[in-house]
């Protein structure tokens, strides 16, 4: 037996799983296909720029990064709590008056606040700040029928908040659960997103510390099977690991392959990173882009940020690095019609932009469709284990709290 259990997957799930057995006092064993841990969650240096593998941020109000990560260690370089909107007229800009006063003036005259839209807007988000347990026992809806129901439908709905979300949820369908979505907003209302300054990376990355000479890097794993001994055999090409326990942190999708829990649709984004030598602007905001051709969709960035201005360690001395992510459905929008509309939505030329990195990653969220279902079955019964945001909320808090209670069901099962 070379130990109690065996991670495979070095995602945040995970590591996150690995390191709370250790804790427990199990001896496990981490096996990972990529060359470095992360999963969704890397970065890249290129050039002397950092770029994260797909624009993503980290939140620290999650409640899982709050107990389990070391926020001060990361060094997080927030964005500013607001949000600039590409208008045919103008650009607004819509700043959080608690977190972000000096903008009050800007966010009252953006032509966005009507009152009655406003009103309604609150009551829909007023779910959101009351107690978890409350909201998660809300009869659960779309995002697009409970915002109707709530008769949230001007400006501020359709140019802002959907843009918005759209990024957010790899989704502009209107149809991701509006729990889950009141969620994410809780916590945009409760913390500042930002990325470390060593990159995203960074954050697994810490995780794996806890972690030294227990992950095996490079290693697709291939099979999970039973021994006649009743251990767990979990076989790579070349090499293989025993345990009493075997849990499968992949993506969904391998999952399926490996532990036959049926996997999710997936949701694709694709993030074009661009080196420029003067900054489009000086915002450290998202930028969305709240116009629509009459009659037309709308353009295919979801939004768009200099990322340097919110995490100067990203970009070297005197350059500037800029993010221009859009959805990714069947095909790839093409490079030259996302780099225009970014220009539009800065007010800037594009012609100097240098490509820097294109990630198009097919799957980068599960769907949270409604009705919102927060804890899947991580037990398979047999000592076998699932672990993954799939099992939990898709997003950095569903893969971290998944591997942390994944962690303590595989330390009940072995104490029999
Ligand atoms: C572009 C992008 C932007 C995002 N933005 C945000 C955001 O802003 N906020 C947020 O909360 N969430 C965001 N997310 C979602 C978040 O990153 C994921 O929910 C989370 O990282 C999933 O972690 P996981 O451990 O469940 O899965 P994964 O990260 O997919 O980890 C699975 C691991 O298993 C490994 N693996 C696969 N097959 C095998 C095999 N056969 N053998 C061994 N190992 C294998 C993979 O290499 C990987 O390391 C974003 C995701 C992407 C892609």
């Amino acid at each position: 037996m070379d130990c109690d259990a065996v991670v495979i997957g070095a995602g945040l799930a995970g590591l996150e799983c690995a390191r709370t057995l250790r804790e427990l006092g199990r001896e496990v064993h981490v096996v990972e296909a990529a060359d470095a841990v992360g999963g969704r969650v890397r970065s890249e240096a290129i050039d002397g720029f950092t770029l994260d593998r797909g624009f993503q941020l980290l939140n620290p109000a999650y409640p899982m990064v709050r107990k389990r990560i070391d926020l001060a260690a990361l060094d997080l370089q927030t964005f500013d709590a607001g949000v600039a909107v590409r208008r045919d007229d103008a650009l607004a800009v819509l700043g959080d008056p608690r977190r972000a006063p000096k903008r009050l003036k800007a966010t009252l005259s953006s032509g966005y606040l009507r009152p009655s839209e406003l009103l309604a807007l609150a009551r829909w988000a007023a779910p959101a700040l009351g107690p978890v347990p409350r909201l998660l026992a809300r009869e659960d809806v779309s995002l697009e029928t409970s915002l109707a129901a709530a008769t949230v439908d001007g400006p501020l709905r359709h140019e802002v908040l959907e843009p918005f979300l759209a990024g957010v949820l790899a989704d502009d369908s209107g149809r991701t659960s509006a729990t889950f979505v009141r969620l994410l907003v809780r916590m945009f209302l409760l913390g500042s997103p930002g990325v470390p300054a060593g990159g995203m990376g960074a954050f697994p990355r810490q995780i794996a510390d806890h972690l030294p000479g227990r992950i095996t890097l490079g290693t697709p794993v291939v099979a999970v099977e039973k021994a006649d001994d009743g251990t767990w055999r979990v076989v790579a090409d070349g090499a293989s690991w025993s345990a009493r326990a075997v849990v499968v942190a992949t993506d969904p999708v391998t999952a399926e392959g490996l532990a036959g829990v049926p996997a999710p649709e997936m949701k694709g984004l694709v993030t074009t990173w661009y080196a420029a030598d003067e900054p489009p602007t000086a915002e450290r905001l998202l930028f969305v882009d709240g116009r629509r051709p009459a009659g037309g969709p709308r353009g295919p960035v979801v939004n768009a940020a200099v990322m340097s201005n919110a995490a100067p360690s990203y970009a070297p001395a005197s350059r500037h690095l800029v993010e221009v992510t859009c959805l990714l459905g069947a095909e790839a929008p093409a490079e030259e019609v996302a780099r225009r509309q970014a220009g539009q939505m800065f007010g800037c030329g594009t012609a100097s932009w240098q490509e820097l990195a294109r990630h198009e990653i097919p799957r980068a969220l599960p769907v949270q469709p409604a009705p919102l279902v927060t804890r899947r079955a991580v037990a398979l019964g047999d000592d076998l284990f699932v672990c993954g945001d799939h099992r939990d909320t898709a997003s950095i808090q569903g893969a971290l709290v998944s591997g942390y209670r994944t962690a303590h069901a595989v330390d009940r099962a072995l104490a029999g």
